[in-house]
């Protein structure tokens, strides 16, 4: 049986990165009729691919998995991502907001120049492969498809997450790299939106945002979350401030939001100036939708519509509680078919961070988002799954002995 000296599983943007670092003698196994299904759909189909952060900004976004991926990031950056794709004819944009497109604002350019330029540098792919499981044998690798079975000098596992599994990425890797040994930490739906269990706010407010000042939620006592914008749903919560952070909700957590720093001060101020306003009005110094500002005065049985010099002790108590200290309790977390990213996956102590190859198993490498790393919105997740895999890639290219034995 040939030996095949470098096989890739997966070709979403950490499998063809990683097949474009090593170039010919990799071989791509894909369950799909096509590839990078999951990058098709990225963006809304846009395709945010990258981000132009400066690096020491970008990895800050990393959270704890900054020490791990820079390696990777310092190795294939923004910049060799945008050169790959340029070369391959794909125009691009950036945003002001640093968030890096095709010109197109097709994602199909972006997952087209990645896979010509893989096939290019001499990678081959086969389609309709599902990997079931792999051994190890002697210091190969024997890969069992629903195809056949294959042996491999090296391996890479790039099988994404678990989110949106109709695209492939269903979690089956992780699964594999478990059973070769690796520590995965358990997987949880993350880049997704909550539902609360009382919904009552969100009759009123569905489609309206706020900027709050904090977030905590109750099962991370004591850690301060990113405060991005929060929007209302018809069923919970979404914006970044919301989808950021969804990887550290559980159901039954209570999220606490602190809409306005010293809410004290600021009611007591915008009262005193406009005492014969009605109290929703009066209000409208605090920058929050009146519509919203209505729905909490509601909340706690204030009337929006007294005037401000009618508000009681007690009921200005409440609500400067109310904005110092809003509650929600999560109903639950948004399911795997709605999350775009996986929280959990492949833990990165196993693995080294400068070559992405196994600790305990030689030969072995992963990549991508079946790696135990949260990342927020922008273009991160595409980014770290290509830099991952280009490393990958390039570190079993020099580990490759150019002598291949046939297999025994
Ligand atoms: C709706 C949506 C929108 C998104 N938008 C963005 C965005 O704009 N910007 C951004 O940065 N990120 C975005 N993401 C996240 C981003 O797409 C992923 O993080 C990225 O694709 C991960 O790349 P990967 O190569 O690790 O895995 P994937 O892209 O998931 O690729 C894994 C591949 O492995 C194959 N595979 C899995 N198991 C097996 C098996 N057992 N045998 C054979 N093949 C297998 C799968 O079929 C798949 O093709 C989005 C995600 C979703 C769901």
């Amino acid at each position: 049986m040939e030996v095949i000296p470098f096989a890739i599983i997966g070709s979403g943007p950490a499998g063809l990165c990683a097949a474009i670092a090593y170039g010919s003698g990799a071989v791509i196994f894909e369950r799909n009729k096509q590839a990078g299904v999951k990058l098709l759909l990225s963006g809304s189909g846009q395709c945010n691919f990258s981000n132009a952060l400066p690096k020491d900004l970008f990895l800050e976004k990393c959270g704890r998995a900054a020490k791990f991926l820079k390696p990777s990031l310092y190795n294939f950056d923004q910049n060799s991502m945008v050169s790959i794709l340029l070369k391959a004819g794909c125009k691009l944009y950036s945003r002001e907001d640093g968030k890096l497109f095709p010109a197109s604002q097709r994602a199909v350019d972006v997952r087209n120049a990645l896979l010509n330029t893989a096939l290019r540098s001499g990678a081959i792919i086969r389609y309709k492969h599902r990997i079931d499981s792999i051994e190890t044998y002697t210091d190969q690798f024997r890969i069992h498809s629903n195809q056949g079975d294959y042996i491999a000098q090296n391996v890479l596992l790039a099988g994404g997450g678990k989110s949106y599994p109709q695209t492939g990425s269903d979690g089956s890797l992780c699964r594999v790299a478990e059973n070769l040994g690796l520590k995965v930490s358990p997987l949880k739906p993350s880049l997704t939106s909550i539902e609360l269990r009382d919904k009552r706010i969100c009759r009123t407010c569905a489609g309206i945002s706020f900027t709050p000042h904090s977030i905590h939620i109750s099962n991370h006592p004591g850690l301060s979350l990113d405060a991005g914008d929060i929007l209302f749903t018809h069923k919970g919560l979404s914006g970044p401030g919301i989808i950021n952070n969804s990887y550290l909700f559980e159901a039954g957590s209570k999220l606490r939001v602190c809409l306005v720093r010293e809410a004290a001060k600021i009611v007591q101020e915008s009262l005193t100036a406009r005492p014969r306003m009605q109290l929703h009005n009066a209000l409208c110094t605090l920058d929050i939708a009146d519509e919203l500002i209505k729905a909490l005065l509601t909340e706690v049985n204030i009337d929006p519509a007294q005037r401000a010099c009618e508000l009681s002790r007690d009921c200005r108590k409440k609500l400067i509680d109310l904005l110092s200290n809003l509650e929600f309790e999560i109903y639950r977390v948004d399911s795997w078919d709605k999350a775009m990213a996986t929280s959990g996956g492949v833990m990165l102590s196993e693995l080294s961070s400068k070559t992405l190859e196994s600790r305990a198993v030689p030969g072995l490498y992963c990549a991508g988002e079946m790696l135990d790393y949260d990342l927020p919105t922008g273009g991160f997740n595409i980014q770290v799954a290509c830099s991952t895999g280009y490393i990958a890639g390039q570190s079993a290219k020099k580990k490759t002995s150019t002598n291949l034995k046939p297999h025994r």
